[in-house]
């Protein structure tokens, strides 16, 4: 592994991450790929130091990935699961935090459905001196961006399988297509797609996609001048036409508050990813979705289950060595600042 140098305690958003350390993070991603295609997909990077995942909200794949990434770097893990743990007997999250950090905790991944939860506990974990890097694992509508790198890292190494980088999204065409209002994988992937200098073009009925959505990133200046180039649109066909990569968001039905769409089947019509609107886009075109995926509501069964389009099993394999990646670099800092 390269010496590299990291600079951040804790991973919380996006927002102010560089073209630089998305290309480290890339890079250190694809040396855990290569490990993983090992006989021995392990390594002692993290060796007697603990890693907590806190998952206030169910969880899939993102939660196994966290605990597969750090045991594949010797880690130790525990994990900590609402309906079994003393939350419903009253403890504050704060406190819950306490409790791993007194068992010595080094990292804590966090997921919650309330954004700005994995701040606050990262705000009270400095206050008190603890060398403990926080991980946001997703907090409500705010931010994802272990899923974001992941699918950063997915769209390198389909790019350039032997030697992915940054530096190969430049003026891609990438659409995000689905309910961007509630999506925290979008606002993530806004920022570290924009930054890397892709064209991100958002897709989605009015009623998920409203005008101002798009103000803060769109102002929000990557280097010296360049401006982040997003676009949207209101209908799904315009917006395919030459699209390298396509990204189909789920419709967070448990967000929704209003009635925001008529129907499952109407949106599938005018808003699912069907083979056929697939061929107006660029003749290599790909399919990503973070999952977990509504079958024949976001994406045709078809198109889902054809490894020629479909990108979301690379997208789970991708993440385990994208996690293992962010706790060794987490790790790193910890490591020079004890
Ligand atoms: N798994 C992703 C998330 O946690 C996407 C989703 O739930 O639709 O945000």
């Amino acid at each position: 592994m390269a010496e590299t140098t990291w600079h951040r305690r804790h991973i919380l958003s996006l927002e102010t991450f560089t073209p630089a350390e998305y290309e480290t993070i890339v890079q250190t991603a694809e040396s855990f790929r290569q490990v993983l295609s090992r006989r021995t997909k392990k390594v002692p990077a993290l060796q007697g130091q603990v890693v907590t995942n806190l998952f206030f909200e169910p969880s899939t794949r993102t939660r196994s990935s966290f605990e597969l990434a750090a045991k594949r770097l010797s880690a130790d893990t525990l994990n900590f699961a609402p309906g079994t743990s003393s939350l419903s007997k009253g403890e504050t999250i704060l406190d819950t935090a306490k409790t791993y950090l007194a068992m010595g905790t080094d990292l804590m991944v966090i997921r919650h459905q309330e954004a700005g939860v994995p701040l606050a506990i990262a705000c009270e974990l400095d206050r008190l001196g603890a060398n403990v890097g926080v991980l946001n694992a997703g907090d409500g509508q705010h931010a994802h961006p272990s899923q974001a790198l992941l699918d950063l890292f997915t769209l390198c190494s389909v790019l350039d399988a032997e030697a992915p980088s940054i530096e190969l999204l430049k003026r891609k065409k990438i659409v995000i297509v689905g309910d961007i209002l509630h999506s925290r994988v979008a606002r993530s992937n806004l920022w570290s797609l924009s930054a890397c200098g892709a064209i991100v073009h958002l897709v989605a009925p009015p009623t998920l996609l409203p005008m101002q959505f798009v103000a803060p990133f769109q102002n929000a200046i990557v280097g010296t001048h360049q401006l982040r180039q997003v676009q949207l649109h209101w209908q799904l066909e315009p917006a395919l036409a030459g699209a390298d990569f396509v990204m189909a968001l789920r419709l967070q039905q448990e967000r929704m508050t209003q009635h925001l769409l008529p129907s499952l089947r109407e949106y599938h019509q005018q808003f699912g990813i069907t083979r056929d609107r697939l061929s107006l886009c660029h003749s290599a075109v790909k399919l990503l979705h973070p999952g977990p995926t509504n079958r024949g509501v976001e994406i045709s069964s078809d198109v889902m289950d054809d490894p020629a389009l479909s990108l979301v099993s690379h997208q789970v394999t991708s993440g385990v060595a994208v996690r293992m990646a962010l706790l060794y670099l987490m790790g790193t800092y910890h490591a020079s600042s004890t």
